[in-house]
């Protein structure tokens, strides 16, 4: 499944590596005690040290190390036990320091990885190159007065986490399953909610092109992408657009570019700036961050079963297929949804109903797992129904949507619509007769040899008995009565 473009000068392999942002899950700043919630009123929640008031220090918040800490770990990468906290100097209005305090030479977190799940059931292995904790900026609002721009502060000094990916993914499908993965590891972490709409994950794209067997070309950063499908459709562009301009003979320049989702295209925001344009220096009002040996091994502990290896346990125990596995630990809540549903069921039964008819009408009504349509207990005694042949599968179906109706249970239901499958060979065999006879040019029909007529008398039999007749018995007693 190799994405590759063809120009006019033959193909082309498309590089990507990200940057994401994710806000660190904390109720308090990265180094003020000013609280983090979003929505709040304007420059309602902003410290002196977040205002930059001038003899102000910073503290370091403790929980947001820890989750630092943490997410390292989840992303089975290195934890440095010392690192530095340096000033990135820069000018901006929503950034009253006039530097932020970010890692620069000595990041917290140094080299790991993520596994990425494909939509053809492979896996691929992206590198992690680093993350460090660094503060956010505040933000500057363009559109409440017609003469004047405003300054919110209270994204200012939000801790976040920057995770660094190498350049290993070579398609926009790739990039997209790597924030997907990415999201799901640290909302099991508990670290970032990954709500990308309120900004708490944002994505910043290195792109460039090159022919097989090249060394790395220039490269353009898109800048925060708040959605996976935007994502997707800046690589795309962006790739597109930097071979158009080789093979009209010209040099892809480093810079920043935006990426505009109502044209569908990114534009060029600046040229890049270079790491001793900002004057990095550790910060002389932070000593260096030395981490313990138990302190590490004490979050190691408490770590939550991953994705990754929930995934291999659903695969092992359940005997689901890699893709349903995937699927199912993508979000914590599914995962333990369908355990509840599984427990003493048929697996693959489980895995269908929470995956096909579950997640339908949960999409179509507008719910979430945390607040499903039918309870997980209520849809195993539905499969227990299945299995024990009160029901056939596809009455099964109807039970399930009047159940999300009424809310009532499979039991109470199909007593109530007296939807009991019929076993009984006498009554099936009645039916078939009737249906038989009825239909003597087709019965002749098949006789001299039309044997696809079967599954008309089969939809026929259904029919007359509403669909309650066991269809295993139908097909059985059908059989014997058309060959004689
Ligand atoms: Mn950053």
């Amino acid at each position: 499944m190799s994405y590759v473009i063809q120009g006019e000068t033959g193909d082309w392999e498309v590089v990507i590596g990200l940057e994401v942002h994710a806000q660190v899950t904390s109720r308090s700043k990265l180094f003020s005690g000013a609280a983090t919630a979003f929505g709040a009123a304007p420059n309602s929640q902003v410290s002196l040290v977040d205002a930059a008031m001038p003899g102000m220090l910073p503290v370091i918040n403790a929980l947001c190390i820890e989750q630092a800490v943490r997410t390292g770990l989840g992303l089975k990468a290195q934890i440095n036990m010392t690192s530095v906290f340096a000033r990135k100097n820069y000018f901006y209005a929503d950034l009253p320091q006039g530097y932020q305090i970010s890692q620069y030479e000595a990041p917290i977190v140094g080299e790991g990885e993520v596994v990425l799940d494909m939509a053809d059931g492979s896996t691929r292995r992206i590198g992690i190159e680093r993350l460090h904790l660094e503060q956010d900026a505040g933000k500057s609002l363009h559109d409440q007065h017609p003469t004047k721009s405003m300054i919110d502060l209270n994204r200012s000094g939000v801790a976040l986490m920057e995770i660094v990916s190498k350049p290993d993914m070579r398609s926009p499908e790739e990039a997209a399953a790597y924030v997907a993965k990415l999201r799901s590891i640290l909302r099991y972490l508990g670290t970032c909610d990954g709500n990308m709409a309120e900004g708490s994950l944002r994505c910043d794209a290195n792109v460039s092109v090159r022919k097989a067997g090249e060394g790395l070309r220039t490269r353009a950063e898109i800048k925060n992408v708040n959605s996976i499908r935007f994502l997707q459709q800046a690589i795309d562009y962006e790739a597109r657009r930097q071979i158009d301009v080789y093979e009209e003979g010209g040099e892809v320049v480093q810079e920043t570019r935006l990426f505009d989702a109502n044209k569908g295209e990114t534009r060029s925001m600046r040229s890049k700036e270079h790491a001793h344009d900002y004057r990095y220096f550790p910060d002389p009002d932070l000593l260096p961050l030395i981490l313990g040996e138990d302190y590490v091994a004490t979050i190691k502990a408490g770590l939550p079963e991953l994705p990754d290896e929930k995934k291999d346990r659903f695969v092992g125990d359940y005997r689901l297929s890699p893709y349903d596995a995937g699927v199912l630990v993508a979000e914590q809540a599914t995962a333990e949804f369908f355990e509840t549903v599984a427990r003493g069921r048929d697996p693959k039964l489980a895995c269908n109903w929470v995956m096909g008819d579950f997640t339908a009408v949960m999409n179509r009504l507008g719910r979430s797992i945390e607040d499903p349509p039918v309870s997980a207990a209520d849809l195993g005694g539905l499969i227990d129904l299945i299995t024990d042949n009160t029901i056939s599968g596809r009455i099964a179906k109807e039970v399930f949507e009047i159940m999300v109706e009424t809310g009532k249970t499979a039991a109470a239901v199909v007593e109530e619509k007296g939807l009991k499958q019929v076993t009984d060979s006498g009554a099936i065999e009645a039916a078939i007769d009737a249906v038989l006879a009825a239909n003597a040019d087709k019965v002749a029909e098949y006789r001299s040899g039309k044997d696809k007529l079967f599954g008309f008398f089969v939809g026929q039999v259904m029919k007359a008995t509403a669909g309650k007749a066991n269809p295993a018995v139908v097909n059985e007693v059908l059989k014997g009565k058309l060959a004689g």
